[in-house]
This record gives C-alpha cells, structure tokens and sequence, in this order.
C-alpha cells in the first residue's frame, strides 16, 4: 500500500496495535502497521532454541476471556491446557491442590494437602463469591489493595500464604499485595472458569493469527520501522520513522506503555518486571501439568527466588523435543532477589522439586523489566484513549488491564473511537 494521506497509521504490532488494525479494516479504513521490531507480537513471542520453545515470559492463554473468545479462532492455535490446579511445595514434600470440579481425580491429594482449612476456605469463598456471580459489580466496587481486601476478608491462613498470594504474585509481579483487589478477584475468577493453556507453535501463534488477518483484508505491516515522532500536519497527522515521514489521517499509538506514553505526551505508568528462566533436561522432575509454588514462604522467610515454576513440556508436550523435558521458572524484579544469578535459581528448583539440577541444561533466560504496567488500588479500568486534538489515539493494556483481555479489548476501543471521529460522528 503506498504512502497515502488516507491512511491511518497504528504504531506497534502487539496484541493491542494488531486488533486496532484489524477492527479499523473491518470498518473500512485503509491502515498501515509500523512496528519497531523484527516481527509482530510485542511481548507476546516465542524463540525457537534446539527444538524448545520459550516465551518471552512464563505466560499462557486463558480461552475464557472475552476478548480471546470473541476475536481469537482459539481452535487454530491447539491449545495445550494446564490442569486445574497447583502443585504445592511444602516442607514435607509437594502436595496438589486441584480443583475438585474440573480435576475430580485429583481431589483426594487436596484433602490430604493441609493446606486447606474449612474456615479459610469459607472466607476465601466470601472474598470471591460475588465477582464469580456477577464480575461487573466489582468493576465498580470500592477498591483498596490485594493485602488489605484479604485481610479484611479473614483470608490469613496456609491457602493465602502457600496458594494464592505467591501465584497472584506471578501473575501481577508483585509480590506485596499491592495491586488492586478489584483486578485481582477478576483475575480469580477468570482462572477459576477457564483452563490455560499453550498454543502447539507457542505463544506467538497468537499475534501472528491476528497479523494474518490484519494482512487478508489488504492491511500492512511494516516490521523495523521504528516512529520516533507524530506531529501535526493540516487536518491530518505526518509520522516520523528513522528513514522517512508518513502522512496520516489519524494515527494510534500502540506502542509499549512508556514508549506510548512518551509519544503521546503521557506520564509513564510505573511497570512491574521479571525473570523468566528455561532449562532442559532429560528427565524430567514429575510428570504433572501443574504449576508449582514454594509454599514455605513466610514472613520475613525466603526459601530462594523463584515465585512459580513449571514442567512446561508435561502440559504442552510441543514445547520441548522428542525425549526431553523443558522447565519454565520465573523470579520477581520488584525485589533485589529477582535479579538472583543462575546458581540461586538452580539450588531453589532443586529444593522445589526435591531433585539434582545440576545436569540441567540452560535453554534461555529472559529479563524482562517492563513486563506489566502497575494496577494499584481505584486504577481505572477503561482509561481514555483518545488523545487531544482529534485524531490522535492510544491503545495498550496500560489503558485497560495489564492482559492479554486489556490490550485487544483497548485496540478495539481506540479503532472504534477513531472510526466515529473520521466519520464526523
Ligand atoms: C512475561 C510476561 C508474562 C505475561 N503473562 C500473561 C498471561 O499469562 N496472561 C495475560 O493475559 N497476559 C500476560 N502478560 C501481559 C500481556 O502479554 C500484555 O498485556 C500484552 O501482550 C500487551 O500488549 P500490547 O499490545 O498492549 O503491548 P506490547 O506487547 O508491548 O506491544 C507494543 C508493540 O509496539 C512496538 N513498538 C514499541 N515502540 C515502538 C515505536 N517507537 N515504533 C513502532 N513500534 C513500536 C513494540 O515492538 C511492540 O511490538 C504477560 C506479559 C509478560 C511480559
């Protein structure tokens, strides 16, 4: 598509920048996608590294969000589902938890765990109860921190410390309790009705379903074309990469959250990050398709850095060659025990999983400090997305929540929203 003043110009092929394109094509709007890097996907990629597959991230997929369910052929990308529970490390060994609905045959491990008390587990059931029954009541529920929300709930036993606290802690990078409860129960509830899961080509077949469709409807997208200005031209937009200038009749910016934020004149949001390890091996240390936590975590006791850990090739058998196992391991940057060297992460798995590690071979190691943008306590959930002047708009799960539901549910809005403006309504 040559350069055109009727074109809209995206800026960024993440989740978010990709459904922006594609809603806006649906619409009828001609839209080219400049994107800084070698491929799409944003943080959402795979490398491929002899025959494993690792994400950039421990992360998965979870089919029961809205906005994967709707705009996400789920059945192309083959997912490869967790089981419905965790594996607990305590210090007489490793216990499952499941979920006794979806996972019956593992229930009596449950009962016998001693993790779970009926008092708890009746406030925990008070805690969550409502957002399972009726989520957008707690959209606009008053909002106070993760900690507080469970306190005051009378959730203070082994579930919070050993289950919930260090696997909400994964999800959010944060493991203070800090982020907003609203989000956290929403979360809950989402991993409560779906089963997560890896496509069969990894996480990346998720952006590229969506650039394959991006491209069908005659949509481009420039890979290595870094913007690095937007300024007004007339009634329309002209856009600055390295090599050259792109006019435009409206532009959104679906950049990561502080380059979006700096080229829209944005404060930057404050962002969580996190270290994920992989290592192969040819034996691996069970043969469940759980993720694991160390639940002799107590205050002011560390038992090491790692905060989740998986058997990623027991649940998604494609991530790791013929006869070999692949590990997933993941530390937390919001401490200075995220940043721990190899030899820390190898001693904790090997206290985790009650094995030698040593033999373990190192696949890839993944730094990643602008992992999530924060969430704290009354962050809105719908952030503007229209810039001022007109014209000019900005998408990414910094405007909604820190997700893969955030990001395609804010590029829809934002190309939605330019739509109406260029249609003068
Ligand atoms: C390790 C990790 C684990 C996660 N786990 C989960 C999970 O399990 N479940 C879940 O729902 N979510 C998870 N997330 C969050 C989810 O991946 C993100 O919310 C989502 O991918 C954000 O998409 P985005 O399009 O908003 O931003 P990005 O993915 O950051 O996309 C921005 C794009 O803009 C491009 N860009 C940047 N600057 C420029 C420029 N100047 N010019 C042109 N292009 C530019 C970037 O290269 C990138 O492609 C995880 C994230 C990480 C990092």
């Amino acid at each position: 598509m040559p350069a055109s003043e009727h074109n809209i110009i995206v800026v960024g092929a993440g989740l978010a920048g990709l459904r922006c394109a594609l809603h806006l094509l649906e619409l009828g709007h001609p839209v080219v996608v400049l994107e800084a890097a070698s491929e799409v996907g944003g943080r959402v990629r795979t490398d491929l590294i002899d025959g494993f597959r690792c994400d950039h991230g421990f992360q998965v997929l979870n089919p029961s969000y809205p906005a994967v369910r709707r705009w996400v052929d789920i059945a192309a990308l083959d997912l490869q589902q967790f089981a419905a529970g965790v594996l607990v490390r305590r210090e007489h060994g490793l216990v499952v938890l499941a979920d006794p609905v979806r996972a019956p045959g593992m229930v009596a491990g449950s009962l016998r765990s001693g993790v779970v008390n009926a008092r708890e587990l009746a406030a925990l059931l008070r805690w969550i109860g409502p957002t399972l029954a009726s989520p957008r009541r707690t959209i606009s529920d008053a909002d106070e921190t993760l900690a507080a929300s469970l306190d005051r709930a009378g959730v203070n036993g082994a579930l919070r410390r050993e289950v919930l606290q260090p696997f909400l802690a994964g999800v959010s990078a944060d493991r203070y309790e800090a982020t907003s409860a609203r989000l956290s129960k929403l979360l809950v509830r989402m991993f409560a009705l779906g089963r997560p899961g890896l496509p069969t080509d990894g996480m990346r077949a998720l952006p590229e379903q969506l650039a394959a469709r991006v491209r069908a409807r005659g949509g481009e997208i420039r890979l290595e074309n870094r913007v690095e200005l937007i300024t007004r031209a007339g009634p329309g937009f002209t856009v600055h990469t390295a090599g050259r200038s792109e006019p435009a009749v409206g532009v959104v910016i679906a950049a990561d959250p502080v380059t979006a934020c700096s080229l829209g004149g944005l404060a930057p949001p404050e962002m969580r990050g996190l270290v994920t390890w992989w290592f192969g091996m040819d034996e691996q240390p069970h043969d469940l398709p759980l993720l694991t936590l160390d639940g002799r975590r107590h205050p002011g006791v560390s038992p090491g850095p790692v905060w989740n850990a998986a058997v990623i090739s027991n649940a998604a058998p494609s991530y790791a060659p013929a006869g070999r196992h692949l590990v997933s391991a993941t530390t937390l940057l919001d401490a200075p025990d995220g940043e721990a060297p190899e030899s820390a992460v190898r001693h904790h798995l090997g206290e985790i999983y009650g094995c030698h590690t040593d033999a373990w071979e190192l696949v890839a190691r993944h730094h990643i400090p602008r992992a999530l943008p924060a969430h704290p306590p009354l962050t809105p959930f719908a952030k503007a997305v229209q810039l001022e002047g007109g014209g000019l708009y900005v998408c990414g799960d910094h405007r909604d929540t820190p997700s893969i539901q955030g990001a395609l549910v804010s590029g829809n809005r934002a190309a939605a929203q330019l739509s109406a403006h260029l249609s003068g309504r």
